[in-house]
């Protein structure tokens, strides 16, 4: 097979908007226990159907009382009940503390609760106070967490550990969520060696490891995707288009790395363009510029570039957005935000370039030295990549625009 033309370059924007116009959220939902949710997204707001905490309660180990009982300073008052977290005791006797312990009802009546720490037990078993008390003090309101009827968390929200701790603190033990993408993984390229199956020393020459399918399925399962990881397809047209097809079924998205490009041995393209249709597109970004976008059927299509970076790169940019939009996210693009660059990127590329970068104790940003598109090194060692406009250089002390990982690979 001849080369191909070379496809137009698109920005960045263009290719992700396009995308998530092909990323109709997926129907159905499932309901889930609240354990099995992290990672997933909700399809239901969640409304709160009790306040939380549900009562007054002490937020210290120490004594409730009422402020105005407390007329002049080191003040004892008799104890007259004891409440641990728990238990709910009598309304609080006048001139009186409770004895109450954190997490505890606050008894009514009692408005301050004082912390161990500033009383002391006389011999005759009163508290004596040595702190000045505001009504108030050290007790956690009811509802001040959440108002009965308030949504609490909306339809299209990501859980993580937070969010899955509220739910239960409102007492859902099941979550409505978004059914899990089915994806397809396969990786092109005859060069590829799988871990386990040569030992570095025997290496052939040409050879190498296949990272990508490490990385590629790792991200597409936290992001709550069923993947069926195919492994290594030949470069070749037929072994490409048997693939495929194979892949297409029962899947959402199909997602392949390597053999974009316009090589003759590159056969992602022709291979989807006999089942179904695809989009070559050449990315304005550096790592990362090969893409594909296509459909077999009712099934996505998604090819990523072979260079590892790139890989990883284009998949946080492009592909996260759109498997967290199938799943009824709303805003799923990364956010970035103004760090002060510590390093000097004097010759800058006509392609937006996203730069493996890492927070260093001063609060600014260092640039791992190599930036290369096959070195994973530079991933491992960042924190996040400088998302820096085509054609800009970057000197010290400039401000740039910072995406952090967990905005990109979480
Ligand atoms: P390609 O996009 O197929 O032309 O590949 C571009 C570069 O990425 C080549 O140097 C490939 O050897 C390398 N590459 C492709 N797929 C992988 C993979 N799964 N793991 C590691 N490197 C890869
Ligand atoms: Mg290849």
């Amino acid at each position: 097979m001849n080369s191909q033309p070379r496809p137009p370059l698109k920005s960045l924007d263009a290719a992700l908007a396009e995308l998530l116009a092909h990323a109709q959220p997926l129907e159905g939902h499932e309901l889930l226990n609240t354990f099995d949710a992290d990672g997933r997204v909700l399809t239901q707001d969640l409304v709160a159907a009790l306040q939380v905490p549900p009562f007054d309660n002490s937020a210290m180990d120490g004594y409730a009382l009422r402020a105005a009982d407390l007329s002049g300073p080191e003040q004892a008052l008799p104890v007259s009940q004891r409440i641990a977290a728990g238990n709910l005791g009598p309304p609080l006797a006048a001139g009186t503390a409770a004895r109450i312990f954190t997490g505890a009802a606050v008894p009514e009546g009692a408005d301050a609760v004082v912390m161990q720490e500033e009383c002391s037990v006389l011999d005759d078993g009163r508290v004596q106070v040595h702190a000045s008390v505001k009504a108030g003090q050290n007790i956690r309101k009811s509802g001040e967490d959440m108002q009965l009827g308030s949504t609490v968390l909306t339809a299209g929200t990501r859980l993580g550990p937070a969010e899955l701790g509220l739910a239960a603190s409102m007492g859902c033990a099941r979550l409505p969520l978004a059914r899990r993408p089915r994806v397809a993984l396969f990786s092109t390229g005859d060069e590829l060696v799988m871990p386990g199956d040569v030992a570095p020393q025997d290496l052939p020459a040409g050879s190498i490891y296949n990272s990508n399918r490490f990385f590629l399925r790792a991200m597409l399962q936290r992001l709550g995707c069923e993947v069926r990881d195919m492994g290594i397809v030949p470069d070749s047209y037929e072994a490409t288009v048997a693939a495929l097809q194979d892949a297409a079924q029962h899947s959402d998205l199909v997602l392949t790395s390597g053999g974009v490009s316009v090589g003759e041995e590159d056969h992602v393209k022709p291979a989807v363009q006999a089942l179904g249709s695809l989009d070559l597109w050449a990315i304005a970004i550096k790592p990362g510029k090969p893409f594909a976008y296509g459909r077999v059927g009712q099934t996505h299509v998604i090819g990523l570039p072979g260079n590892p970076v790139s890989s990883l790169v284009t998949f946080a940019l492009l592909v996260r957005p759109f498997l967290l939009r199938l799943q009824g996210v709303r805003a799923v693009a990364p956010q970035a935000v103004d760090m002060r660059a510590d390093f000097d990127w004097p010759r800058a590329d006509k392609r937006r370039e996203f730069l493996r970068v890492r927070i260093n104790a001063q609060g600014g940003l260092d640039r791992f030295a190599n930036q290369g598109s096959g070195v994973l090194t530079s991933a491992v060692w960042a924190d996040g990549l400088v998302d820096n406009p085509p054609g800009q250089t970057i000197a010290h002390g400039d401000t740039v625009r910072f995406v952090p990982f967990a905005q990109l690979l979480g």
